[in-house]
């Protein structure tokens, strides 16, 4: 399902898929003639025609995960516009998938595509954005700026205040340290690459921050008492989510606990 609302010139596009009763959603935007990110290959036949009506000269990607990039191969054919990513995502986008089957099954399968290094700066039809480095969620993770109109496109950073689990590949340190990098800017709502536009973006943000702060502080004190990983999961997060089974632990809370470990252990050894 697709469901498009216009937020002043920014082009909102809600994307849902269908997966069991619950619906998963991901937003895609238009601003200023460049499209940012192109939702996931298993909704294509729905997007062809809003591609077909909509113009834009250039693809943003925020991040090279495949509810993200799905299209980008069917723009790439059939629209003829620059793709760009951070480079450290071009490899991924480049090769034929490589995600796990479950994954596979709730996006559809991404086809490779060809796919250009963004620099600190991208230039939409009359605007130049910040492109600021911001990973944890994903080693690729941008998010971008306008600085004279405080516009922020957040991708996956934000989506929700309170995280509960997280894949094998996310960093709280460093998710924490991105939106730490994100807070120094002049800002007050964003654009969610999964909840849509935030009104109140700085105001979460910060709220996700020090929620997140919290759990390391929670961490290293277990740590510091002489618990290791399992427990402190057992301790901070005891409720078993269907995620962890489903995804075979590409999900789990013990990530969030591991992820801190690893910065903990790292300063130690400095
Ligand atoms: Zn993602």
């Amino acid at each position: 399902m697709i469901h498009m609302t216009e937020l002043e010139d920014v082009n909102c596009v809600k994307l849902v898929t269908k997966l069991g009763k619950a619906g998963r959603t991901v937003y895609m935007y238009i601003v200023d003639g460049m499209l940012i990110d192109t939702g996931p290959v298993i909704l294509l036949e729905e997007l062809i025609p809003f591609y077909q009506e909509h113009s834009f000269n250039l693809v943003m990607l925020t991040h090279s995960h495949e509810d993200h990039t799905g299209t980008a191969s069917w723009i790439k054919e059939n629209k003829n516009v620059p793709i760009y990513i951070h480079p450290k995502g071009i490899e991924i986008c480049e090769k034929p998938v490589s995600y796990p089957m479950y994954r596979q099954q709730t996006w559809g399968i991404r086809k490779p595509f060809e796919v250009l290094p963004v620099e600190s700066t991208i230039q939409s039809a009359n605007l130049e954005w910040k492109v600021i480095y911001t990973p944890g969620h994903a080693n690729d993770h941008v998010s971008l700026f306008h600085e004279e109109s405080g516009r922020l496109f957040a991708g996956d950073l934000y989506i929700s205040p309170e995280t509960k689990i997280i894949m094998k590949d996310e960093s709280i340190p460093m998710i924490i340290h991105s939106i730490r990098k994100l807070l120094s800017l002049n800002f007050e709502s964003l654009f969610c690459s999964h909840t849509g536009f935030v009104p109140n973006g700085r105001a979460m943000l910060r709220k996700k921050m020090i929620y997140l702060e919290e759990i390391y502080a929670k961490v290293e004190e277990l740590y510091n008492q002489g618990n290791i990983a399992y427990e402190i999961k057992r301790k901070l997060f005891p409720k078993n989510y269907k995620l962890i089974e489903y995804s075979e632990g590409e999900y789990d809370t013990l990530h969030i606990v591991t992820s801190i470990l690893e910065d903990i252990k790292r300063k130690i050894n400095i």
